[in-house]
């Protein structure tokens, strides 16, 4: 699940991996847990997601590659987070081959209605990364980031693109009409 913070992919990725019965695995998620719990990894990761940059590769891969080889993830998985730049998405191609995954799900939104609705998340949630500075790193960073995955994924033939505007039902539906496809 591909796109910017803000557009919904962690709603709709929970939704959609409960829906066809694989793990959703989130790596902002594991990372939360991680600093919540105040593992080696979470004390290392702490200070860049508050800043709404990056958490270096080799922790995060590390992080990807033990969570995927998991018995649970044996029969699929919904990565959500992951890959977030051309170098983690090689990592996943050398770690399991070229069929590590098999489409990547871009949820598109206007990056207007981004800020507003993370500012938002941030004042019902509490999440320290939702305040506008950070916010605005954030996108800065998913556009030079992580933007150019969409171009890697096409001319591979693996993206679909699903618009992220609307009800989460509505978005919904539009995904699992791109899987059925
Ligand atoms: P969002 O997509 O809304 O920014 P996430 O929960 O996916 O939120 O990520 C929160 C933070 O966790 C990111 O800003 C980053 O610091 C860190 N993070 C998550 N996934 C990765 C990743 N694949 N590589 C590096 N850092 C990551």
């Amino acid at each position: 699940m591909l796109g910017p913070p803000g557009a919904g992919k962690g709603t709709q990725a929970e939704r959609l991996a409960r829906a066809i019965g694989i793990p959703h695995l989130s790596t902002g998620d594991m990372l939360r847990t991680n600093v919540a719990n105040d593992t080696d990894l979470g004390r290392q990761a702490k200070a860049f997601m508050e800043a709404g940059d990056l958490v270096p590769d080799e922790l995060v891969t590390a992080m990807v590659i033990d969570r995927l080889a998991q018995d649970d993830a044996a029969c699929g998985y919904l990565l959500d987070g992951y890959p977030r730049n051309p170098a983690q998405a090689q990592s996943l191609v050398d770690a399991f081959g070229e069929e590590v995954l098999e489409l990547a799900l871009l949820l598109e939104v206007d990056p207007d209605e981004l800020v507003q609705r993370l500012v938002l998340r941030g004042q019902e949630q509490g999440r320290s990364d939702d305040t506008e500075a950070v916010i605005r790193n954030r996108l800065a960073v998913y556009e030079e980031q992580t933007a150019p995955l969409v171009e890697y994924y096409e001319s591979a033939g693996r993206l679909a693109r699903v618009e992220g505007l609307g009800t989460i039902p509505e978005i919904f539906g539009r995904l699992i009409e791109v899987l059925a496809a």
